[in-house]
């Protein structure tokens, strides 16, 4: 294969988190954010500096004993998702380690232990990767290398500051999505296996110290593979109808691709590759590319350049003002973090989108906004409302703990990425939703029953505490 076919990476998607200088010596690619191992531009630069370097390479995972207080659920998709890595890594020769503890003490002993010469990672947005990764990168005698292998655009190429909205990141996206939507080449296998221990994925599981009561989804299969089934049903049968019906929860429309594009068992790009080239009618490719690119790297965007992404402070002071000005309004219900938890309000929609996303792991992503609003309207405060969203979300959504997590709970709660409207009662100027706008746009009869009754046995009952 000649030589600019085999490597084709755009180096404004590489940047070095530290100034070291290239050693000799193993290339590590510390796997975090994106578990998958086709179309993953980090891997495929690691794999190149081996190469160049002709030194031996390696993927490693640290996985902490618990992470913000992720439960079971998550757990089980990303280490089932983990092993087809390992799996299809020992394919193409290249040994898989599974480091288990806190990864900015774990890693640096490692590298060091293998005399690593260069690290590479991924990108996320998160601050709690952003505080490993600084650590990390202090502590290593190697250079470490990001790359985004998450967005189309780079994050960072994509825009310089946190973006007010779509509208204003949208023409960004699309003056570069020409240079970066791409075909990946393909990885190419090392020339000879290496002597790695296979992972012990019992005692993995053993040391998992995760909440048990949020228990593994059934109907949604993880890994890379179950990924790419999901993509093509969704492109055989679902996209051609995308644009009409993705705001009707009871269609089915939308692609299910969050928890997999979340635990990056698949790749935006490789999605956005494969919709543009589909046969579907052109508005059903075009809403959807628009979540998948503008809206997802706009949440990103949000992440990267606004520390407080996950909190009351992080929205923009015109709704925090005018939300704290209705802080004492009349609220006709107020119900506890418990009681939302145990899907126990007055209203039977709001019930259903909750038991939909205990039992499944997923609300549709038009009730997710109803969802979210209605908590700020029968809450306390507007501080405690978006608390309650985030806490909910990231502990019972398998796509949750996540950027578009937390913009879209800023979106819904707090204004971020939405303009004033006129003011009223507890929500100030932020956007309102009600059930007969749902109603104007669905079944929800349909929708309440279909989520009706999860919680009458005891089994159920549990999940809810
Ligand atoms: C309160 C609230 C909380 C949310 N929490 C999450 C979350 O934790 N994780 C998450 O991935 N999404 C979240 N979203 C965004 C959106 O609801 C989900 O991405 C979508 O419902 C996932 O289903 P799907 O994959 O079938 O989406 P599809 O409609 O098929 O869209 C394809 C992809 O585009 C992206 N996308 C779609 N809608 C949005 C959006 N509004 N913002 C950003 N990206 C989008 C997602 O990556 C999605 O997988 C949230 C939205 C709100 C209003």
């Amino acid at each position: 294969m000649s030589e600019p076919q085999r490597f084709i990476i755009d180096p404004r998607r590489i940047r070095l988190l530290s100034e070291k200088q290239d050693g000799q010596g193993a290339v590590i690619y510390w796997m975090s954010r994106d578990q998958r191992v086709r179309h993953n531009w980090a891997l495929l630069f690691a794999r190149r500096k081996a190469e160049l370097m002709q030194q031996p390479l390696v993927v490693l995972f640290t996985l902490a004993p618990t992470f913000l207080q992720a439960p079971l659920r998550h757990y089980d998709f990303m280490l089932k998702g983990l092993r087809e890595v390992e799996a299809d890594l020992n394919a193409l020769n290249i040994p898989f380690v599974l480091l288990q503890g806190q990864p900015e003490r774990e890693f640096p002993r490692f590298a060091e232990q293998i005399n690593a010469g260069v690290v590479v990672t991924d990108f996320s947005p998160m601050n709690i990767s952003g505080s490993w990764k600084k650590e990390v990168a202090r502590q290593l005698a190697a250079p470490l290398y990001e790359v985004d292998a998450h967005n189309i655009v780079p994050c960072w190429i994509a825009s310089g500051k946190q973006e007010y909205s779509a509208r204003t990141l949208r023409p960004k996206i699309n003056a570069l999505l020409g240079e970066f939507l791409t075909n990946y080449p393909a990885l190419e296998p090392l020339p000879s296996p290496s002597a790695y221990q296979p992972v012990d994925w019992s005692d993995v599981y053993h040391n998992v110290k995760a909440d048990r009561n949020v228990p593994p989804v059934e109907w949604l299969k993880p890994g890379e593979k179950a990924a790419n089934e999901c993509l093509e049903s969704f492109l055989q049968s679902r996209l051609a109808s995308y644009g009409k019906e993705r705001n009707d929860p009871n269609a089915g429309a939308t692609s299910h691709l969050s928890p997999y594009l979340h635990f990056g068992q698949i790749s935006a790009q490789f999605i956005a590759m494969r919709v543009s080239k589909s046969t579907a009618p052109e508005a059903d490719r075009k809403a959807f590319l628009e979540e998948l690119i503008v809206r997802r790297e706009l949440a990103e965007n949000y992440c990267c350049f606004n520390n407080h992404y996950d909190s009351f402070e992080g929205i923009p002071a015109w709704a925090r003002e005018s939300l704290k000005q209705h802080g004492d309004d009349q609220r006709d219900y107020r119900y506890t973090l418990e009681e939302f938890a145990a899907a126990k309000t007055h209203e039977k929609l709001w019930n259903a989108a909750q038991r939909e996303l205990v039992t499944t792991g997923v609300i549709h992503g038009y009730m997710r906004m109803y969802w979210a609003k209605k908590i700020l309207e029968w809450s306390e405060t507007p501080e405690q409302a978006f608390e309650t969203a985030i806490i909910l979300n990231d502990r019972f959504a398998l796509d949750g703990r996540e950027p578009n997590g937390y913009a879209g709970v800023a979106w819904s709660i707090g204004g971020a990425h939405d303009r004033p409207w006129f003011d009223r009662p507890v929500y100030g100027k932020i956007r309102y939703m009600n059930a007969s706008g749902c109603a104007r746009k669905f079944d929800v009869n349909r929708y309440i029953a279909r989520h009706e009754g999860y919680a009458e046995s005891k089994k159920q009952q549990n999940l809810f505490s």
